[in-house]
């Protein structure tokens, strides 16, 4: 057996009940053969068997009080992964699904996201069963206060810096914040990245995300000869990710006609509206149906939809698990050249596949929304120099940043006879780094 089909098998024996981690270590480690099975380094130290452990895993109870005077209890989770080039740092995710595997499976992919932004930052995932959606402010609060007493024993700016995720946006990292200077009486903002602009936060962490990713596209077709100029594009989402992806890509010359939230679709073949979207969804926080209010010539449809239109580039940033096979075959079918995920996992593993096979550029979450995390360890550069970079600054950083990962997940792919596969390229960069740590400290 391969040390690989090992490593796989002894994964999948030690944790049963761990179904997303045990998917998220066998896509990894099955494009890492060409790496791991032809040099016996790796497995003579153990590195895939240590990559796969976390370094230690937290988990505690978190008791409150909710606004019926009722004690609630949830369960917090910290999963501190791999600190070989960095403190650990990665998301805290509060929604009801959250569990152990889910934790593993983001903290481990973080990893290697981490390593391929070409920043000193290891990786680790945490979070909660606790839904703050139809919670009030003050429960929230009482949530997080608790949550961060606990969790203040193990974090640190120079140990673990968690950040914002699902259900945990500006208001829950306030709170947290708040809880962690008064526990500790540490006013440290390097503890934690996504903070507000007035404690410590950084400009441009909040278009990140979504201009990161168009930065990586725009490198990625400038490497072809090609640009965002006159490029039809669909996008999924109508959340963070996806109305900054639309506002940098209509800065670069393309049309985005479509955008789409969790009950309808949009087609605009005009162009989506921006300052419409926005008003929509970040002052209104209402649903895409007001589109057509704004702009009678668009279409709006119920369901899912977006990827039957013919673009030339689709940037799926809405969730896990939204662009099918069916939707892969339409794409090729309509002539789409890129695929570039925003989201983490929008894609299924078989119109991942399809999309390769059919000679459609794939760029995997991991390499192309970085650029969040990127931006992420930019705040926590601002907090140790206690300085503050103009949106500027923070935004040409990004850009090189972006056009490094490209670059890097590039000539990996290249370098092992894989030419163009960049969900190769990005795990073998992503991993040699980290794995190159590692080696050189020792067996620990
Ligand atoms: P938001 O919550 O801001 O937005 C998500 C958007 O997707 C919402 O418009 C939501 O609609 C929509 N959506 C949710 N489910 C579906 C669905 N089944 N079909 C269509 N639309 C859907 O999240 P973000 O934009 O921050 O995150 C989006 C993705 O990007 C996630 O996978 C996240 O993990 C990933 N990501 C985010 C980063 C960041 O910096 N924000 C960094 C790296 C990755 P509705 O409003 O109806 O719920």
């Amino acid at each position: 057996m391969s040390y690989s089909d090992d490593v796989i098998a002894r994964v999948k024996a030690k944790n049963p009940d761990q179904p997303e981690f045990i998917q998220a270590v066998t896509e990894v480690i099955d494009s890492l053969r060409l790496v791991v099975d032809n040099d016996p380094k790796y497995e003579e130290n153990a590195i895939l068997e240590r990559m796969t452990e976390p370094d230690r895993v937290i988990m505690f109870r978190v008791p409150w009080i909710d606004d019926n005077g009722k004690v609630q209890v949830n369960r917090g989770i910290r999963v501190q992964f791999n600190s070989a080039i960095g403190p650990y740092k990665g998301g805290l995710r509060f929604h009801p699904s959250v569990n152990l595997s889910i934790i593993k499976f983001l903290g481990f992919e973080q990893c290697f996201k981490n390593s391929l932004t070409g920043l000193p930052i290891g990786g680790g995932k945490g979070g909660s069963d606790f839904d703050p959606k139809g919670k009030s402010d003050r429960e929230v609060m009482a949530f997080c206060q608790s949550f961060m007493t606990e969790l203040a024993k193990y974090i640190g700016s120079d140990i673990d810096v968690p950040a914002g995720d699902i259900g945990v946006g500006g208001r829950e990292i306030g709170y947290l914040y708040g809880q962690y200077k008064r526990v500790t009486g540490l006013a440290t903002p390097g503890v934690l990245t996504g903070k507000g602009l007035t404690y410590g936060g950084s400009l441009a962490r909040t278009e990140a995300t979504g201009y990161g990713l168009v930065y990586l596209v725009q490198e990625l077709l400038k490497d072809r000869g090609d640009s965002l100029d006159g490029k039809t594009v669909a996008v999924s989402g109508a959340g963070n990710v996806a109305i900054y992806a639309i506002e940098k890509a209509t800065q670069l010359g393309a049309k985005v006609v479509t955008c789409s939230d969790s009950t309808g679709w949009v087609y605009d073949p005009e162009g989506i509206d921006l300052a419409a979207l926005k008003e929509i969804k970040e002052v209104n926080r209402a649903r895409l149906t007001e589109y057509k209010k704004y702009r009678p010539n668009s279409e709006y449809h119920d369901g899912r939809g977006v990827w039957q239109i013919k673009v030339d580039i689709a940037l799926p940033c809405a969730t896990q698990n939204e662009l099918f096979l069916e939707d892969a075959k339409q794409l090729v079918a309509n002539g789409c050249k890129v695929v570039a995920e925003g989201a983490n996992m929008p894609t299924t593993m078989d119109a991942t596949e399809y999309l390769q096979k059919n000679g459609v550029i794939f760029v995997p979450g991991k390499a192309s929304n970085a650029g969040g995390v990127a931006t992420s360890a930019l705040e926590m550069t601002q907090n140790s120099e206690r300085l503050s970079w103009t949106f500027e600054e923070v935004d040409a950083k990004l850009q090189q940043i972006m056009v490094n990962i490209y670059h890097n997940i590039d000539n990996a792919a290249k370098e092992y006879g894989v030419a163009g596969n960049y969900v190769a390229g990005a795990n073998i960069a992503g991993f040699q780094k980290v794995a190159d740590a590692m080696l050189a400290h020792g067996i620990v």
